[in-house]
């Protein structure tokens, strides 16, 4: 045992101390010591403990989902059957699902990544029962299993540009369904799926761009075998056998994840979606394997990875990871439009803080979830029947959003995915009480203590300051609920009841409130949306983003406005979802980005003295 952790167990008795008295101490503290006194992780809650009434979010939810349910089984497997040579009936999807053996990769056009999304769409679709079990999403999910079984052979994996991309996906939906539906034959399947696909994988976790297959063209060096790890360890720690376990272990990147270990940034030119993807097995490393190094590698990930995001939370502009301190991503203002991958992004990004929060209890990973959801993903383009997807976030100074020129790419397999997440990025368990991580109008509930509850939010909350909470208990209980405050919410208070807490809660921490809870507790939160001004980078101090607690305020402006940084903080308020910035040459309108349709806006403004 070294000396930090001498200290931080005694910091933690004393924070004991204080949860016992019913404080709420200082964040820096509780998120310190917790983390360093090596609990178990907070745990995950189940999907069906979480039913979310926010408009926005319930929206993207039904509407991907009636997609995939629009989806029919032909069309879904004609690539599968199509690559091993089966008949292959029904309509053909198009886009990247079609198969075409004479593909042109210079296109990136249709054919590019052939059934590539069917396993997140089956992981979609069960994660969706989990939350609503409606019999028709959990047939379709047992149908489509079935089917994929009768199409198991080396020669998709042959034909494929991406085989091990394909293993992974298909992994996720059937340790999905085995789990969320509880398919009999999902491990059966997943099995004889793994004994076809092993010989025809690279064995190793392959670096992007280097050739493994001979004969074939540069886009077969495009795989991202990197990323395998997580969900392998996830169908062993599922019960599905100790191979996965060995696999996942013989899959880790750690020629990427040595140098992350050790601070260097790794990530820097290396594909950004994937890499941080990546991140997330060397989370399942540490979880399932105990190894300190690839924790390491991944909060040290993370933080090159803040360090080189947007205002929007969003990074990797053109999908590249960039170098540290670098012009890059200010340059990439004016000449990309590429600016985030977002659906694909969103889901990688999700997944990891999820992961870092769980294990270090550290608010930023909460407070980064936040950021990227309302500036990012919650505001995209809807998925169409027809496959067109929102990819790209648009960040440029003359910026639109827009649909991906091609269907059914790459981001139309995570976008339900994330979809169907929202619930669990929220709520938080260990055997003490709750985390509410994101304020999202919703209801959670729990059993503790033999006694049952339910947690509802209410509010307009990030367009308004004040999140309404109550509480039903089937008997009153001792225990505690852990609030996260935002770095930027100074001035935060909690009131139980009408009774503001007398104790002081400090932004960027979660506040714990322990107290002998009954049914009809009503708890307010106030944390105060102060205005303030974000730089892309520090050399570039005048180029700003306008926030207003998470979210980013985007001009809609066809031009490059001149406004002063007093001009931007003196923004105001003009309706539930619509600021004004008054300048000498008019007043400019502020948008979130949930709110902006087709208008040209900016992200960014350069502000003059
Ligand atoms: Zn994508």
């Amino acid at each position: 045992m070294d000396s930090s952790h001498i200290i931080s167990r005694r910091k933690f008795v004393q924070s004991a101390s204080l949860l016992a008295a019913g404080l709420a101490m200082p964040g820096a503290l509780q998120s310190e010591t917790l983390a360093s006194a090596q609990q178990p992780p907070l745990a995950e809650v189940d999907y069906g403990d979480v039913t979310i009434t926010s408009e926005l979010h319930k929206q993207q939810l039904d509407q991907t989902h009636s997609v995939l349910m629009g989806l029919s089984d032909d069309s879904l497997l004609k690539p599968f059957r199509q690559m091993i040579g089966q008949p292959a009936p029904g309509d053909d999807l198009g886009g990247w699902y079609h198969y075409d053996p004479n593909y042109d990769w210079h296109t990136f056009g249709a054919g590019f990544a052939p059934a590539c999304t069917f396993g997140q769409w089956v992981s979609a679709l069960a994660r969706k029962y989990a939350i609503n079990p409606d019999p028709q999403t959990r047939d379709k999910v047992l149908r489509l299993n079935r089917l994929y079984a009768t199409t198991i052979a080396g020669d998709f994996y042959v034909n494929n540009r991406f085989p091990a991309y394909c293993y992974d996906k298909l992994v996720c939906g059937l340790i999905d369904s085995h789990k969320f539906v509880g398919d009999p034959d999902a491990y059966r399947i997943l099995d004889h799926t793994t004994d076809v696909a092993l010989p025809q994988l690279p064995g190793r976790a392959i670096e992007h761009g280097k050739p493994w297959r001979a004969g074939k063209d540069e886009s077969y060096t495009w795989d991202e075998s990197y990323t395998n790890a997580e969900n392998l360890f996830l169908a062993y720690q599922r019960g599905a056998g100790e191979r996965y376990r060995t696999l996942g272990k013989q899959y880790l990147a750690d020629f990427y994840y040595a140098p992350l270990a050790e601070g260097k940034n790794a990530m820097a030119g290396r594909h950004a979606y994937s890499h941080v993807n990546s991140l997330c097995s060397a989370m399942q490393a540490y979880m399932t394997l105990g190894s300190e190094m690839h924790l390491r590698a991944a909060k040290n990930g993370f933080d090159i990875l803040a360090a080189q995001s947007f205002a929007t939370g969003g990074w990797g502009p053109d999908e590249l990871l960039r170098p540290s301190d670098s012009d890059e991503v200010n340059d990439s203002l004016s000449n990309s439009h590429s600016s985030f991958e977002t659906p694909c992004g969103a889901y990688a990004h999700f997944k990891l803080t999820r992961y870092l929060l769980r294990v270090t209890r550290d608010p930023r990973y909460g407070d980064s979830m936040e950021r990227l959801m309302y500036n990012t993903i919650l505001g995209a383009k809807p998925l169409q029947p027809d496959g067109k997807t929102f990819y790209y976030a648009d960040f440029n100074f003359q910026a639109k959003k827009v649909y991906r020129d091609v269907t059914w790419p790459c981001c139309s397999g995570t976008m339900p995915q994330v979809a169907a997440d929202y619930g669990i990025n929220s709520y938080f368990r260990d055997p003490r009480g709750v985390y509410i991580n994101l304020y999202i109008p919703s209801t959670l509930r729990w059993t503790q203590d033999g006694a049952e509850f339910s947690l509802t939010q209410k509010g307009a909350y990030p367009f308004e300051s004040l999140v309404q909470f109550e509480l039903i208990a089937s008997r009153p209980s001792e225990f505690v609920l852990n609030f996260r405050i935002p770095f930027w919410a100074e001035g935060a208070a909690i009131s139980i009841n009408g009774k503001r807490m007398s104790e002081p809660v400090s932004h960027g921490s979660f506040a714990p409130v322990r107290r002998q809870w009954k049914s009809g507790d009503q708890i307010e939160l106030d944390l105060p949306l102060a205005k303030r001004l974000e730089p892309i980078d520090a050399k570039h101090p005048k180029t700003v983003a306008l926030l207003s607690g998470p979210l980013v305020l985007f001009p809609i402006t066809d031009s490059q406005p001149l406004v002063t940084r007093e001009q931007l903080l003196a923004a105001k308020k003009i309706g539930q979802q619509n600021w004004s910035v008054d300048t000498a040459k008019g007043a400019i309108r502020m948008l979130p980005f949930t709110a902006i349709q087709d208008e040209q806006y900016s992200t960014y403004m350069i502000t003059g003295t």
